[in-house]
């Protein structure tokens, strides 16, 4: 494995230094002596909160201007020469899903944390300023919308947002001003794309392909946008010995015979598709479901392919309810467009790998991430580090030290020369 040592950088960052800062984020939201229950840190919670303060607190240290916008998002911002110059933009998120890991979306924020400290303490002058920032709430898990912070940032929030609720029936406005946040002010929060140079966000891969590889961290090309459909099917529940088979309205079959649809027309488009959870009605041993409902995640880095991936999709429940007599319900709960990275980023990024002797590989990312809306504004980038076993969203969750601070030193070096 390359060491960090062997890195030929002119300017290190302090490996010691940014893992202490990981594990201590991943304290807070954690179970002192269980870490088989992992970190929980859902958006604007009481943990959400501490690990807020924790950021903020690091961001000084580091020697940054510190500010929260009106939903959230935290900056921290070391001044260029031209202060008037666009903003070189870097982060991620800190919040995470329930019972997730230590380094998704805390190794984008703390690394670009250590990278901007690296610069600072040097004393190198940049003529662009750079600015750090962890957004609010990227895992949606709360409130059901992700990616907030960065949506908001990019003028893609609206008004009904603020009144979707979590479990307990609290709005995002109300757990908003319980974080002494201004939701009101949702529209200053929005930057003009003038103002800001490049976004490149370092997250962990949370798959197997470097690990495959063994490359410590990849450059991404493109990323996919998700789209999640739920689908209900309406059959009959008719007793199960006296219904002959061909007598039947299964909701239980049309949804089996779905699930093998999704499979194929992902494969044929070379995409990604997936029914992630599934629910059969009534739910009784002697009892023909009489309805079905599945959730389809389909993905792909060409929207023109996954658009035909949905055609196809909605094509498959018409047939399979000509075919078994079943009424459907369709529903589109999310909609996000794939991103291609910026080639001239791609190419700062690989050029930073050369010169730190780093290998590295181009790839895909199938995961949404807060870049997926900065892209809208400004040219984006993605390094990714290596995850071990691709687990991620899960306490099992792991990033080998050294391998945080080779994608911190990369990020480093590609900050320098996005902002020189
Ligand atoms: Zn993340």
């Amino acid at each position: 494995m390359e060491g960090v040592a062997n890195l030929i950088a002119t300017y290190e960052i302090d490996q010691q230094r940014l893992w202490q800062t990981l594990m201590e984020l991943g304290e807070i939201g954690s179970t002192p002596g269980k870490p088989e229950e992992g970190v929980t840190r859902i958006s604007l919670s009481l943990e959400d909160l501490k690990a807020r303060k924790y950021t903020i607190d690091v961001m000084k240290e580091a020697g940054l201007k510190v500010r929260v916008d009106a939903i959230g998002n935290i900056i921290g911002r070391l001044e260029g020469t031209d202060s008037s110059a666009p903003v070189v933009m870097t982060g991620s998120h800190i919040d995470t899903v329930i019972r997730g890991g230590k380094f998704d979306g805390a190794l984008g924020v703390l690394g670009a944390i250590e990278a901007v400290r690296t610069i600072q303490e040097a004393g190198i002058e940049l003529v662009h300023p750079i600015e750090v920032v962890s957004f609010t709430d990227e895992e949606g898990v709360r409130f059901g919308s992700g990616y907030f912070g960065s949506k908001a940032m990019v003028g893609g929030v609206n008004k009904e947002m603020f009144g979707f609720t979590d479990e307990t029936g609290i709005t995002l406005a109300d757990a908003l001003k319980k974080a002494e946040l201004n939701p009101n002010e949702y529209m200053s929060v929005v930057r003009n794309p003038e103002e800001i140079k490049a976004y490149v966000e370092m997250h962990i891969e949370q798959g197997k392909v470097l690990e495959d590889q063994q490359l410590a961290v990849g450059i991404v090309t493109d990323i996919q946008g998700p789209v999640w459909m739920e689908v209900e099917f309406e059959g009959n529940p008719d007793h199960a010995g006296a219904t002959p088979m061909n007598m039947r309205n299964d909701a239980g079959l049309s949804m089996a015979e779905l699930m093998l649809e999704v499979e194929k027309i992902s494969i044929n488009n070379q995409g990604v598709g997936t029914v992630g959870k599934a629910s059969l009605e009534p739910g009784a041993v002697n009892i023909i479901p009489g309805n079905a409902l599945l959730t389809i995640d389909l993905r792909h880095v060409d929207k023109r392919y996954r658009s035909n991936m949905v055609k196809e999709v909605k094509q498959a429940i018409l047939n399979i309810c000509r075919k078994r007599k079943m009424k459907a319900n369709i529903e589109v709960k999310k909609e996000v467009d794939p991103a291609t990275c910026s080639e001239e980023i791609i190419e700062v990024i690989q050029q930073s790998c050369k010169e730190l002797h780093v290998p590295t590989m181009k790839m895909q990312c199938g995961a949404g991430h807060d870049s997926l809306m900065m892209t809208k504004v400004t040219k984006m980038g993605m390094i990714f580090v290596r995850s071990k076993g691709g687990v991620s969203h899960n306490p099992k969750e792991w990033t080998d030290k050294e391998d945080c601070a080779i994608g911190t030193q990369v990020l480093l070096n590609t900050l320098m020369k996005l902002a020189k």
